[in-house]
Formats: C-alpha cells, sequence, structure tokens
C-alpha cells in the first residue's frame, strides 16, 4: 500500500468524546488548520521515544503508541492544561501492517480516554523506530502550572505510587516481568484531570518522567529552593514493596524515573484527594539542595542508583 493508503487505513479516525472540535482541517491536506477557544492560551509539549533507547525494542506496539501519548499528556497535565490536539511523526524501518494497527489502537485508547484529536503528522523510513507525538494543550490565561513558584514552608506532594515503572522496565529488560510493575511502565497514567484540579492550589509543579530526586531537584532550581524530603514517607505500591527490598525500592523510587506522576508544592491541603491518592512526602525550604530525611535522621542519598537507565537517555 502506499504512504497516503496506509494513514489512511490506520491513523484517520474520528477522535470520538468531541475531541473533533475545533478540527477545521485534519489529515489530508498539506496542514492542519484548528480553531483554538477565544481567550484560552496554548500549551504546546513534544516527546521522542526512541527504541532501544526510551524503550526495548519488541515492546507490544500497542504499549509503544500508548506509551508514546501517555508522555506528552503527562507534560500537558504538569501545566494544568487541556490537551486538544495531536500530531505525530513516525519514522519506521518498514511498514508492518500488523504492527501498524496495534501501535494505532494503544495511540487512539489514550487518545480517546483524554479527548484529544489526530490532526496530522509525518510518516518516513529510518533504520530504527522513532515515534514523536506533539501535542497542543489549552490553558487560561496565567494559569498555567509552573516549576518556579515553590516558597518556603510549602509541603511538597507527589501523585500514585513511586517506583513502580522502573523497578518494572529492569524486570522486563532483566527476563523477570512483574505484571503489576511492567504495567506502570507500558501504560503510564498521565495525571491530566488532577493537573486541571491542582490549577490556583499547586505553587509550583512538575512531572515525575526522570526520576523523583531529580524532577524535584529541578523545580527548586527553577523556584530558587531547597527541600526537606522524608524518603520514609514515599508513596510505594505493594506490588513493588512485595518484589524488592526497602533500599532497593527507595532508589526505584527516587532515581527510577518513567512514573508520570506529579510532584507539586503547595501552601494548603491538596485539592480533591478523591481523585488520585497523594502523598506529602516533604517540606520546600529557603537555600538549595534536598536534604533526605528517614524519619527524624539525615541521610544522604546520592542520586545515581539507577544512572544505568537515565545516562543512555535525554
Ligand atoms: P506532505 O508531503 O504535504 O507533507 P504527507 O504525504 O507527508 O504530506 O502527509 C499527508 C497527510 O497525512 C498530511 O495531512 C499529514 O499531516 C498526514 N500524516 C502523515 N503521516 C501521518 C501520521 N503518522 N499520522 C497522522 N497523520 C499523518
Ligand atoms: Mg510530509
Amino acid at each position: 500500500v502506499d504512504e497516503f493508503e496506509l494513514i489512511r487505513r490506520y491513523f484517520l479516525r474520528a477522535g470520538g468524546n468531541g475531541a473533533d472540535a475545533g478540527v477545521e482541517i485534519g489529515i489530508g491536506d498539506d496542514g492542519a488548520v484548528l480553531a483554538p477557544t477565544p481567550g484560552l492560551h496554548q500549551v504546546q509539549v513534544i516527546d521522542t521515544l526512541v527504541e532501544g533507547v526510551h524503550f526495548p525494542a519488541h515492546l507490544d506496539p500497542s504499549d509503544i503508541g500508548f506509551r508514546a501519548l501517555a508522555v506528552n499528556l503527562s507534560d500537558i497535565a504538569a501545566m494544568g492544561a487541556v490537551p486538544r490536539w495531536m500530531t505525530l511523526a513516525l519514522s519506521m524501518p518498514h511498514a508492518d501492517e500488523e504492527w501498524l494497527e496495534a501501535f494505532a489502537g494503544g495511540l487512539f485508547t489514550a487518545a480517546g480516554e483524554f479527548g484529544v484529536a489526530l490532526v496530522g503528522g509525518d510518516t518516513t523510513r529510518s533504520p530504527v523506530l522513532v515515534v514523536s507525538v506533539h501535542i497542543s494543550g489549552e490553558v487560561e490565561p496565567g494559569s498555567a502550572l509552573r516549576r518556579d513558584g515553590a516558597q518556603p514552608g510549602d509541603t511538597i506532594f507527589v501523585t500514585g505510587t513511586v517506583g513502580d515503572a522502573a523497578a518494572g522496565l529492569a524486570g522486563l529488560v532483566g527476563g523477570s516481568p512483574v505484571r503489576d510493575l511492567v504495567r506502570r511502565f507500558t501504560r503510564p497514567a498521565a495525571r491530566v484531570r488532577y493537573g486541571r484540579a491542582l490549577v490556583g492550589h499547586a505553587t509550583a509543579a512538575i512531572d515525575v518522567s526522570d526520576g523523583l530526586f531529580g524532577d524535584l531537584a529541578k523545580l527548586l532550581t527553577a523556584s530558587g529552593q531547597g527541600a526537606e524530603l522524608s524518603i520514609d514517607r514515599l508513596p510505594l505500591s505493594p506490588a513493588l514493596i512485595a518484589n524488592f527490598g526497602m533500599d532497593e525500592c527507595r532508589r526505584f523510587a527516587l532515581s527510577g524515573g518513567d512514573d508520570y506522576e506529579l510532584c507539586f508544592t503547595s501552601a494548603g491541603q491538596p485539592p480533591d484527594a478523591g481523585i488520585v491518592p497523594v502523598t506529602a512526602i516533604g517540606r520546600v525550604t529557603s537555600g538549595s539542595g534536598i536534604v533526605c530525611y528517614d524519619g527524624d535522621t539525615v541521610v544522604p542519598y546520592a542520586d545515581e542508583g539507577y544512572l544505568h537507565f537515565r545516562e543512555e537517555r535525554d
């Protein structure tokens, strides 16, 4: 089949959930023409996943499709925005129809869940699979969640549980996969609705993609503050605790990456905690750097336990 027939077959779908709203010209022309909501500002995010770097080769194509969108939705969530439209740049060694069918299935599962319409893209040949998704979202002027607003005395919170995805990936690569943990890597829950709930409540926010310790450090650096982090309060899942010792759990949780939870700071209580579990894990301090506590005891933590996941990616 020719390239456009392929695109038509696998990527030309109605968005559902009102996702096609505002699409004046979608897939099929030289460019997409979109009608943004009057009065709202746009948020643009893009993330690229390279086979063998960001996910193991031969990962289930439906998981690759889901994850490629979910990691971008997580950035939208961390900005407190509503996702609207996406474009997809797909580079692959050959056009395998079975693969494309499954990939599109995963992609549109995530798209349907969050009401995002696919409005265009690019399809090219390359020696290795590269999936790049761009999302355009919307937010009320002046309302976007930022990294630079944390104040001394704010509480530091994180959604969900941390460490699972990195432990899942390690098991997958190492040949001893734990299903509940692997699923956190393949099907990250983008916290889009919770990100929206944080608008007006959080003083700063970031999504946890590279590891909680390093991502919190980025938020603190942007805010010009430091923090006290209680590593005994890290939210760890039953599946993580059942499969690893406490030191390893904490190392996955702090340095593992791929969680796609939200880490945020707030002067008060977190909003609507019923939507998603939220845990207080520390406090913003004036100064710089993160001081880790286990109970009342200061414990040194070198953020390098899982550098082998990190050094090969950007
Ligand atoms: P052009 O040569 O003008 O760039 P293409 O032949 O690359 O056009 O693409 C034709 C149409 O298909 C465009 O609307 C483009 O946005 C869309 N498209 C191409 N690849 C993809 C893809 N992977 N996913 C979604 N839409 C795509
Ligand atoms: Mg093109």
